[in-house]
């Protein structure tokens, strides 16, 4: 029989699946010892089945009653007694955290009765009502679905008829007055009493939660943060325990180092008399943690030492939500801690200098995508700017943007075009959209911990929060701060480092860790404005250059030119892996192939193509001079037609105008025909690649002879150039014998005579048809290398046209789960990656040894680079830009399958 509810004690940190993270991690923090309050988890195996059948199993009740009695026993308490009541929190709790997003029912078992005995156990009564109200605040909004609006309302009419200033003043008479009304809105807008059954509420509270998970910006928060939809929530039923029982009571969440620097220390916000989520709704500004320890040294000993002994166990920066009821400390949560790019990069090092981790753990703990974030641009410290506000800086990253003060103006102003800065009092989870749309959040409320820059943070974006000198007027649309009034749609900037708020437009310039992948480190360090930063590039220097120790595939770069080229090696290319030559002829260069595609006749078509030939050699040379002694994979012409000929519309509007006033030019008239001629329907299927080459002979003929007159010269030179040959967007072993078989013989010819040898150009093709990929086994006769060209696999394999596809329905099989990201960005490894590990596999049945990369756009894509690892290819190529992410990738798939197997 399938068991649905684990009490704290019998679970453990690696059940998250089952548990969920916030009840894996309560059972560990158990386990150890430490003091949780008792509880049991319901697993999301009963939210599964709750989703399936729509009601909870019929077991679920049992056992629940049974974890229940265990946790009154424990306490010597009952659920919703008269005397000392037992009271529990209901909390969702997910595989992956999702911050806010599903509900939580605190203070459940509190009844007209047990306010009583909560009066008594507290000696009280302010709090005993206090805690009563938030309940059928909190159970009336989750549970029964009503407004919360018209509890927030009701508490705001009556603070002003009785004259309090803040809830704090509201009397106990008035509370409980209030409750009544509360009550009176449940029955209102429920047409039912609110539920006085201790256990009716707790069975209600239960099933809210599971019907949380899939509310809107549940789903839309998954979506964008990649969670299954099918995973499902755990429950955590967990014993009260409150930080609202006067000063010596309180709450807060703490850090076992920095989060945004990733410096260990004392961080943490603490708020003294404060209950449950207080802290993280960011609703009351917090104390520093180490204000604790002047309130209370006992506690805040005792916490410290969880504090080490939980980084210890994790060894990892930790998170931890607690609570000191009456000097008591109760821990209520920990998780592996979400951080700042810096941050990752600094803890992982500090970690594996203090032999916590070792480098291959360290480098699995920093991902691509944090040093891509590092890579970003921030402002120009020497630029002029006026200075609006400091505070904290929560999330780091530069955001310049029109200052939006709500989800709907952030959509409709993204939605034009504009960037924006989403300027709010605090954030809520009902601002996700806003947050996503904009480039930054600025909040007057909240600090580092609060759900904005909780939610920055892990979205990777930039946020200053707690900024209290900003007065957000919401309903006027103003924004005032320093003696101005701000109003939407006007220009802020962030800085997410410093947490400085400036007006206006500011100039960005390269960030320090750019400079340091460009110029190296010597470089960087010089350049760098402090400690801070320096520490920064030590640790991703160390990162990176582990991550090159230890990969196994190579990184090359997508590049074009010899510029390009350049900036690949700087930033650690090691060789080109695919310049496309049909990008060489961009521009004014375009006529050049215009005129060699609609050539008439051999002869016409000779004189294109001796035109060509020295463009293509001094191209070459620069090429390969740039990329001396790595490899340069050069691939012969591409060029889908359509972007290369005349547009067929134009031309033949042009024409007729031409021919109704007088008379058209005999060149235009030639052209439409030859444009006619050539005209399809597909282009992104026609006349591409080694078709192109097979039916305008010489051409192919031509490049081979370009490359490998470069070649000679640069050899002659002392060089030690290194081309390959690559043909494209072949499907048939026969399209590849008959180049191949021709270029061979432009290459004996040159050498020859030049008397340099080029016998060891290798010569092999990209696998980007499924046709190519199932037949490679053939294609590897003559083949000396396969490149995997996943832009067009991806599109063939699909039947996805990459040009149209993504805008025109990619939103809608995102939004209904056919896809969970583009085919195009992240590879789909059960389809396209099928075939490429079919043509890997083929190829070296043939050639063992055979060398295998991947030149689409894949080859930079974090998760896509992990597939290619697994698959045994020998190099990625990705754009310049992306050269170290992919370093770093390649090196944490070798680490981590590397500690799979240890
Ligand atoms: C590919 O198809 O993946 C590829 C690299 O070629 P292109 O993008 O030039 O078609
Ligand atoms: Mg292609």
């Amino acid at each position: 029989m399938t068991t649905y509810v684990y009490r704290f004690s019998d679970g453990d940190k690696d059940q998250k699946d089952l548990l969920g993270g916030k009840g894996a991690n309560l059972a560990e923090m158990t386990r150890l010892g430490l003091p949780v309050p008792p509880g049991f988890t319901i697993t999301t195996e009963a939210c599964r089945a709750y989703m399936r059948d729509g009601r909870l199993p019929a077991e679920l009740r049992v056992e629940v009653t049974l974890a229940v009695r265990e946790i009154e026993d424990t306490l010597g308490r009952r659920l919703g007694d008269f005397h000392e009541p037992l009271l529990v929190s209901v909390r969702s709790g997910a595989k992956f955290s999702m911050p806010g997003m599903m509900e939580t029912v605190l203070n459940i078992g509190l009844n007209d009765a047990s306010v009583k005995g909560l009066t008594e156990f507290s000696g009280d009564e302010r709090f005993a009502y206090d805690s009563y109200r938030r309940l059928i605040q909190m159970f009336g909004k989750t549970v029964l679905g009503i407004d919360g609006e018209l509890f927030a309302h009701a508490l705001d009419e009556k603070k002003r008829t009785v004259g309090a200033a803040t809830d704090v003043d509201l009397l106990a008479q008035h509370l409980r007055e209030l409750v009544e009304e509360y009550k009176e809105i449940v029955r209102r807008e429920s047409g039912r009493e609110f539920p006085q059954h201790p256990r009716e509420q707790l069975d209600m509270a239960i099933e809210a939660v599971f019907g949380s998970w899939n509310t809107d910006r549940a789903r839309l928060y998954r979506r964008r943060e990649r969670i299954p939809n099918d995973l499902g929530t755990a429950v955590n039923v967990v014993s009260m325990v409150f930080g609202n029982l006067g000063e010596t009571s309180g709450t807060g969440v703490c850090f076992t180092r920095d989060p945004s620097t990733g410096h260990s220390g004392v961080y943490g916000d603490y708020l003294p008399n404060a209950q449950g989520e207080d802290v993280v709704a960011g609703i009351r500004n917090t104390l520093q943690l180490a204000e604790l320890e002047l309130l209370d040294p006992t506690s805040y000993a005792e916490l410290r030492q969880a504090m080490r002994r939980l980084e210890t166990h994790y060894r990892d920066l930790c998170d931890i939500e607690f609570t000191v009821e009456r000097g008591k400390l109760w821990l209520l949560q920990t998780r592996v801690g979400k951080r700042t790019a810096a941050a990752a990069f600094r803890i992982a090092t500090e970690l594996a200098d203090e032999h916590l981790i070792t480098m291959d753990e360290a480098i699995s703990r920093c991902t691509g995508a944090q040093l891509g974030q590092l890579l970003f641009p921030r402002f120009d410290p020497d630029a002029e700017r006026v200075l609006l506000t400091r505070a904290m800086p929560a999330s780091p990253g530069a955001a310049v943007g029109e200052i939006v003060l709500d989800n709907a103006q952030a959509l409709e102003r993204t939605a034009a075009g504009a960037r924006v800065v989403l300027v709010r009092r605090e954030t809520n989870p009902d601002d996700l959209q806003g947050m996503i749309a904009a480039d930054g959040v600025l909040t007057a409320r909240g600090g580092k911990t609060s759900h904005a820059a909780v939610v920055a943070r892990g979205m990777g974006k930039c946020a200053v929060v707690g900024a209290d000198e900003l007065l957000v007027d919401h309903a006027a649309g103003e924004v005032r701060v320093a003696g101005r009034t701000l109003r939407a749609g006007d220009v802020i900037a962030l800085d997410g480092r410093t947490g400085e708020v400036f007006l206006g437009d500011v100039p960005v310039v390269d960030s320090p860790v750019m400079v340091y992948i460009a110029d190296g480190l010597e470089a960087g360090l010089a350049a760098a404005e402090d400690d801070e930063t320096r520490s920064l590039l030590v640790a991703v220097d160390r990162v990176l250059t582990h991550a090159d120790e230890v990969r196994r595939m190579r990184v090359r770069a997508n590049a074009d030119t010899a510029e390009d080229a350049r900036r690949a090696r700087a930033r650690g290319a090691e060789g080109i892996g695919l310049c496309r030559t049909e990008h060489q002829f961009l521009g004014d260069r375009k006529r050049y192939l215009e005129r060699l595609v609609l050539a008439d006749g051999d002869e016409e078509r000779a004189a294109a193509l001796a035109d060509l030939l020295p463009l293509q050699r001094a191209d070459f040379v620069g090429l390969l001079e740039a990329m001396d002694g790595l490899p340069t994979t050069i691939r012969l012409l591409d060029p889908p037609l359509h972007e290369f000929l005349p547009d067929l519309t134009d031309l033949a509007v042009r024409v007729a105008v031409a021919e109704a006033t007088g008379g058209a030019d005999p060149h235009d008239v030639q052209l439409l025909a030859a444009v006619r001629h050539m005209h399809e329907q597909n282009p992104m299927l026609g006349l591409r690649g080694v078709r192109l080459g097979l039916k305008l002979p010489g051409l192919f003929a031509l490049q081979v002879r370009a490359i490998a007159e470069a070649t000679v010269e640069l050899r002659r030179a002392g060089r030690d150039p290194q081309p390959e040959i690559m043909v494209p967007l072949v499907g048939s072993v026969r399209e590849l014998q008959i180049v191949r078989e021709e270029a061979l013989g432009v290459l004996a010819e040159v050498g020859a005579a030049s008397g340099v040898r080029l016998d060891d150009v290798p010569i092999g093709c990209m696998i980007e048809l499924p046709r190519a990929a199932l037949t490679a086994h053939r294609i590897a006769e003559e083949a000396d290398f396969f490149s995997f060209g996943t832009n067009d696999l991806t599109q063939t394999t699909w039947g996805f046209s990459r040009d149209d596809v993504e805008g025109a329905f990619f939103a809608q099989y995102l939004e209904n789960g056919v896809l969970t990201i583009s085919p195009f960005e992240t590879l789909d490894a059960d389809g396209v990656g099928a075939l490429v590990e079919a043509g890997v596999t083929g190829g070296r049945a043939t050639k063992p040894g055979l060398k295998t990369g991947v030149c689409g756009e894949h080859g930079g894509d974090p998760e896509s680079i992990h597939f290619f690892h697994d698959v045994g290819l020998d190099y990625v190529s990705c754009s310049p830009f992306r050269v170290p992410v992919a370093r770093l990738e390649a090196g944490r798939a070798a680490a981590s399958r590397e500690d799979a197997t240890a």
